[in-house]
């Protein structure tokens, strides 16, 4: 069994697409699935208006405004590997849902709008995959249309982000005349062949000569066909345009802009495509590249810091929850990623943190809103478990010998809204509604004394999540609710003697966090933490992570 689990666990791909809004991430979602073989969806591929995508349902203002704003996974085959393509959210507004997603990745993929180049959300996706040391390949899309100049975007992205690129592929023309890219590292494994080609996808290649030609297929819907050209015949087709993408890839490799396995996998080096999701173009080859290049699941560390073998009993960490997500199913649901061991539907697993233990009769998988049950899992696999009430983001389930993986990083707010019931008569289900949305993380839920226990404070990284909490607290528990903004931009962490001085502080609000016991200062601005810092000599006031 245990070098089965290893098996398993090696063929296994977990990643998630991050990109500013519009850059193409579920075009390019729609596009890998397709190129792969789909065997099954927890949580949904989302829809947009009239995208034909499975458009999951569970919430009336996701479909109003046409985005996601739950976030599950995807499972598909290619070649021998498994991929978890996990979805993340894909609206303007930044929230913690994003950063939880990313702690249950083993790999990401960032998306660049060719026109566009860095955007300020590629620019913190950036941040926080370095901060938490995620391999990031970069897939510089819309090459179809009128792009800034290959040179300059790789240049922006080293001199912005500090990550150097180093391009797998680099493409011959731009616009409608982007033909295809020449491959500067071999795609499809060691065993592959040059030049040979198999339903649309290059089943070959150690680098070679020549470059890949790129067509659209009839229709342009399905994947797009692609065919190796020799050197030759790509001069004599493509002339001006191949031989200015030869000089550019040998002066990449001038500057060391290189393929490097190590550095990759540390995060320092961003490998780095070229292509245009709608028409599938590079699509095979981003898959190739994650089965290649991307690392599978490895031995994650415990609170303690002791990685706990991949072999070891089944244990996984819930880093995302979610009630209610279907009218004709009221239940919760966790979402568990598996970092060891085999998962196996029905087995009795105990919740590390409180000792409960818990049957796994109802795991699931979902796609859209039909349901499947899941059988077994291996590491790097996402299990939805139903009812699973008590189970909060960050907490561990564990079989066998006990393990706790560390929490989940409360990232820092930079919203804060006081919320005000109108109907005293429901305080009861108010209560129940947002410890529910504190406990899948929806937002954070702070209380002071001034204000006192009816008027909890929100705090969260985008103001969206206001209106999700809202809208869930009238939806699923019949509470009308309103949220008064406040002027408030960041929270300092301090100790009890610091909240007890910080109380009549002026400009300033302290609030408790139940969650985790926390005492949290909010300020108007960066000046003002200056101005206590004078003003109350020793006070402790501590940055809250910003990318975990
Ligand atoms: P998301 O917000 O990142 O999920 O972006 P979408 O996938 O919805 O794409 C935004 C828009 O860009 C849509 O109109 C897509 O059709 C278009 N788009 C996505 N990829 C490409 C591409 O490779 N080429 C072109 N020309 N348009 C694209």
């Amino acid at each position: 069994m245990s070098s089965h689990i290893s098996a398993e666990a090696a063929r296994r791909r977990t990643f998630a697409v991050i990109s500013h809004p519009d850059a193409g991430k579920s075009t390019i979602t729609e596009a890998l699935a397709l190129h792969g073989r789909a065997i099954s969806a927890a949580g949904a591929v989302h829809g947009k208006g009239d995208r034909k995508g499975v458009v999951s349902d569970w919430m009336s203002m996701e479909q109003d405004r046409g985005i996601s704003i739950t976030s599950a996974a995807l499972q598909f085959e290619y070649r021998d590997c498994v991929v978890n393509l996990l979805d993340t959210p894909g609206h303007a507004d930044f929230s913690e849902d994003t950063y939880r997603v990313l702690t249950a990745v083993d790999a990401a993929v960032m998306l660049l709008d060719a026109a566009k180049g860095l955007e300020p959300q590629t620019l913190k996706l950036f941040e926080v995959c370095r901060a938490r040391r995620i391999p990031v390949i970069t897939f510089i899309n819309k090459w179809d249309r009128p792009a800034k100049d290959a040179l300059e975007l790789i240049e922006e992205i080293e001199t912005r982000i500090g990550i150097k690129p180093t391009p797998v592929t680099w493409p011959v023309g731009v616009g409608g005349e982007f033909r295809g890219v020449i491959e500067r590292i071999g795609f499809g494994g060691p065993d592959a062949t040059p030049g040979e080609w198999k339903d649309g996808r290059r089943a070959a290649g150690p680098q070679v000569p020549g470059m890949v030609r790129y067509e659209r297929s009839p229709g342009g819907q399905q994947s797009a066909i692609a065919e190796y050209l020799g050197e030759d015949e790509a001069v004599e087709r493509f002339g001006a345009d191949y031989e200015r993408a030869r000089e550019e890839s040998e002066l990449l490799s001038e500057v060391e802009a290189d393929f490097d396995q190590k550095t990759f996998e540390l995060g320092q080096t961003t490998p780095t495509l070229f292509g245009a999701a709608l028409v599938h173009f590079g699509v095979g080859q981003l898959l190739d590249l994650l089965v290649d290049i991307a690392p599978s699941p490895f031995a994650r560390e415990d609170v303690k810091g002791q990685p706990r073998e991949l072999e070891s009993g089944f244990s996984g960490f819930v880093f995302k929850s979610q009630a209610n997500m279907n009218a004709s199913h009221r239940d919760q649901l966790a979402f568990i990623r598996v970092c060891s061991g085999r998962f196996e539907r029905g087995m009795q697993v105990t919740q590390a943190q409180g000792g409960r233990t818990m049957s796994t009769k109802y795991a699931q998988t979902l796609f859209g809103s039909a349901r499947d049950t899941v059988d077994e899992a291996w590491p790097g696999d996402i299990v939805g478990l139903v009812n699973a009430t008590g189970l909060s983001v960050g907490d561990t389930i564990y079989a066998g010998k006990a393990v706790e993986y560390p929490p989940l990083p409360a990232f820092a707010p930079e919203h804060f809204g006081a919320l005000q019931m109108h109907d005293t008569s429901k305080a009861k289900r108010f209560r129940r509604g947002i410890a529910q949305l504190d406990a899948e993380g929806v937002v954070q839920v702070l209380y002071s004394e001034r204000r006192g226990e009816a008027t909890p404070v929100l705090a969260a990284v985008g103001p969206l999540q206001f209106e999700v909490t809202t809208a869930r607290l009238q939806a699923e528990f019949d509470v009308p609710a309103t949220i008064d903004h406040l002027p408030f931009q960041l929270a300092r962490l301090t100790d009890a003697e610091g909240a007890a001085r910080l109380r009549t502080a002026p400009g300033v609000e302290v609030f408790s966090r139940p969650r985790d016991g926390a005492f949290l200062v909010v300020l108007p601005n960066k000046y003002r933490i200056q101005t206590i810092v004078n003003d109350y000599p020793g006070i402790v006031l501590e940055p809250l992570l910003a990318g975990g």
